[in-house]
């Protein structure tokens, strides 16, 4: 089916991500390229000086890595981050 005009959900955002790892992880990602949808997202979690942060995570079905995902919407955002959080390894808090 092809949508005319968006509706009240609008388009289904996706995003390609290059599986490259995230640093503090410190596991090389194996480099495929991954289509992902908002589903696919995990939020991850550091340790800032006084806050914890979070931003989106895809894990490559490939690899098992994780790499951070850019530019996602809030709309999506908003439902990502109420899933169980990942420790990327950063903890400046202490
Ligand atoms: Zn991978």
């Amino acid at each position: 089916m092809k949508v005319l005009k968006d509706g009240k959900f609008g388009k289904i955002w996706k995003a390609v991500v290059k599986c490259k790892g995230i640093k503090s992880m410190d596991v090389a990602g194996c480099g495929a390229e991954l289509e992902v949808e908002s589903a696919d997202l995990v939020p991850m979690l550091w340790y800032g000086t006084h806050f914890a942060h979070k931003y989106a995570g895809v894990k490559c079905v490939q690899c098992g890595v994780y790499s951070a995902v850019k530019d996602v919407p809030d709309s999506v955002w908003s439902k990502v981050k109420a899933k169980k959080a990942v420790f990327d390894g950063t903890d400046e808090s202490i």
